[in-house]
């Protein structure tokens, strides 16, 4: 008789066990993150924090109507191409972190003057930042920076014309090395301008 009663006791106890687990088990799939392929946001959900996030206009106040794109430009007296946006905008203007990341280093040279080159997430693109003016207090390099955030302010350093100041923003995406000067440079301008559509649709 005891036996018997051991015996369905432990049945109710099994069960139950196998019944939590697959709750547990449930619970996590279904909390998992909604992500296409390699991480990327599925179409059509905005605001999932993942590495590829949308990019933002790099510098405060600016609209995309705003932006010209100039990626193809010839520079340096025709002997290159700029690959890259310039913003105009007034001397002083802070400029926002274009996605969350990693400063990766700072450099001041003699054409882009005082940059930074900025790693997103995942570290498959590397975001420039030239001719600043100043960086913000205590911008160092390893420091991870949210979306947004300020981390210089806009100038003229470097090649820059001194009565014309704005943000050269370039793009590259990395070898697999991951150096922060070596990369394959993309045109900002129509990631901005779709990002800045997709953001102004997207529900609040
Ligand atoms: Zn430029």
């Amino acid at each position: 008789m005891r036996s018997t009663v051991s015996f369905l006791i432990g049945c109710v106890i099994g069960a139950t066990a196998i019944l939590l687990y697959l709750t547990e088990t449930q619970r996590l799939v279904s909390a998992a993150p909604v992500a296409g392929s390699r991480g990327r946001p599925v179409a059509g959900s905005p605001g999932i924090a993942v590495a590829n996030e949308p990019l933002i206009i790099p510098v405060e106040g600016i609209t995309a109507d705003h932006l010209k794109s100039s990626f193809d430009e010839s520079r340096g007296g025709g002997f290159r191409v700029h690959h890259a946006l310039d913003i105009l905008v007034p001397r002083g203007t802070p400029v926002l972190a274009a996605v969350s990341g990693t400063i990766r280093k700072l450099f001041v040279n003699g054409a882009g003057g005082i940059t930074i080159y900025e790693f997103d997430r995942a570290e498959e693109k590397c975001y420039y930042y030239a001719h600043l003016d100043r960086y913000t207090n205590l911008l160092h390099e390893g420091q991870v920076v949210e979306q947004g955030d300020v981390i210089g302010y806009v100038g003229t350093t470097g090649n820059a014309p001194a009565n014309t100041p704005h943000l050269h923003f370039a793009i590259t995406v990395l070898t697999p090395s991951r150096e922060w000067w070596k990369g394959e440079p993309i045109d900002p301008f129509p990631l901005l301008v779709q990002s800045a559509t997709t953001r102004a649709s997207a529900p609040r």
